[in-house]
């Protein structure tokens, strides 16, 4: 523990150094942005290893034949899914690009399972091909299409039913996935569900394995969990009497949530977990089913926290009685949550974290858009232009969102541990960006 006054939000390894600077993973801050340019996301291997454990520890205490499965949308990168292979983390993809990721660093693909709410033809096609465990399949169309597939390539594909449960996790609406309208899963309400029971289990080339429900991103509230699993047990239960459905594997999602401002601080991880295997032991006694192999699938929990962002400050403009802005050389380019969320972030001044913040700014971007803000209303010692500032709690949903927006190039990513800094992805260039306009035949 330091004095930072965001300790709980940065990573683990958050420290002041010798001259009262930033230090991350061991590493001068400063000293990584002269060396990798900025904005510079930084990421702390061992914060990423202590959760990726507090993960496994927790559920396999309460709920012993639990896997735990890094959704990997939150960051996907051949450096971070080879630390997820060697946490013993299982793996989602949603896309075939983030198969290709999993698949280049190696990453077995029996242990992963492709979820999204449209896979095509040529992606299911690539995943059973490369052996992939799993398929969430989400619509009825991809019923068909992917018994189409597994059958032209003589295989059985193990597969899970995503459900819709009607179930208010009250997270952001944009990012509620598992209520009534959304465009995902199959809703037990509507009697989709059991449609989907009935079909696939019918299929020649398809196994139905379990059931899985997602509700929605960050979830700081225990019940709506155990609200959703008992709602989904009862009607497992009812597919076993009705149609022979066999619920081997059960999934509750991912969801957890993270601190993004050291205020609003999440549960415990054992908390969740207790919550969850409570649920699901007290939900398989009252409905009379075998407990089956559970999978819980958190992707900004897992990496969230372990991600720093650093921007530069530039430009300096005072609205007397109304507004200071700072302007920094990121923004919504690479990070979009505060515009398309409204998220909250705080901001660390990297040179004197601990030094009084007696002036309130927003923090801006540098893209032509006035919604291009980082952080709205915080506070910090008397701004500089050549300042540096970090926004804790970076790692998930960010660069994986980014975008070339006004041409400008994405961040370089380094991974930091006990005074090393390894470059895992390098910053664009102008030719990354020409690329896929000249390189045409
Ligand atoms: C995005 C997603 C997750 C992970 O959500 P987090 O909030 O990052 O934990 C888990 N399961 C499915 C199906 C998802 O789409």
């Amino acid at each position: 523990m330091t004095d930072l006054p965001e300790a709980q939000i940065l990573p683990i390894t958050a420290d002041i150094g010798v001259d009262g600077r930033l230090m991350i993973g061991g590493c001068d801050v400063r000293d990584l942005v002269g060396k990798f340019g900025s904005p510079l996301y930084i990421y702390d291997e061992a914060t990423l290893r202590d959760i990726c454990r507090d993960f496994v520890g927790s559920f396999t205490a309460e709920y012993p034949n639990s896997h735990i499965e890094y959704s990997s949308k939150a960051f996907a990168n051949p450096a971070i899914a080879e630390i997820i292979d060697q946490e013993g983390l299982d793996m989602d993809v949603v896309t075939g690009g983030e198969l290709a990721v999993a698949i280049a660093a190696n990453f077995p693909p029996e242990r992963m399972n492709f979820h999204g709410n449209n896979k095509g033809r040529e992606e299911l096609v690539e995943a059973l091909q490369y052996g992939i465990g799993i398929v969430t399949l989400d619509s009825f169309a991809e019923i068909d299409l992917l018994n189409e597939v597994a059958g032209e390539l003589g295989v059985t594909q193990q597969v899970m039913l995503r459900l819709s449960p009607s179930i208010d996790p009250h997270t952001h609406l944009l990012t509620s996935t598992g209520i009534l309208d959304s465009k995902f899963g199959f809703s037990i309400e509507t009697g989709d569900a059991e449609l989907a029971v009935e079909q696939a289990i019918d299929k020649e080339s398809l196994d139905v394995v379990g059931l899985h429900f997602h509700l929605g991103s960050p979830i700081f509230e225990l019940e709506p969990y155990s609200e959703a699993i008992d709602y989904v047990l009862q009607f497992a239960a009812n597919m076993r009497d009705r149609y022979g459905l066999e619920l081997k594997r059960f999934s509750p999602g991912g969801g957890f949530a993270i601190g993004y401002v050291s205020d609003t601080l999440p549960p415990a991880m054992s908390e969740y977990a207790k919550e969850i295997a409570v649920a699901i032991r007290k939900g398989c006694d009252a409905y009379g089913l075998d407990e089956p192999e559970v999978y819980l699938e958190p992707g900004r929990a897992i990496v969230g926290r372990a991600g720093v962002a650093v921007y530069t400050v530039g430009g300096i403009k005072t609205i007397p009685d109304v507004r200071t802005y700072v302007s920094v050389d990121g923004g919504m380019g690479d990070n979009i949550r505060p515009a398309l969320y409204d998220s909250e972030y705080s901001v660390v001044p990297v040179d004197r974290p601990l030094a009084p913040r007696n002036q309130t700014v927003t923090v801006a971007g540098k893209f032509c858009e006035s919604g291009d803000v980082l952080a709205r209303d915080v506070d910090l010692p008397d701004p500089a232009t050549g300042d540096l500032l970090a926004l804790p709690a970076s790692g998930a949903y960010c660069l994986m969102m980014a975008s070339n927006y006004n041409m400008q190039t994405r961040p370089a990513v380094v991974l930091v541990n006990e005074g090393n800094a390894r470059l895992i992805r390098r910053r664009e260039t102008y030719s990354d960006l020409l690329a896929s306009s000249l390189d045409i035949d």
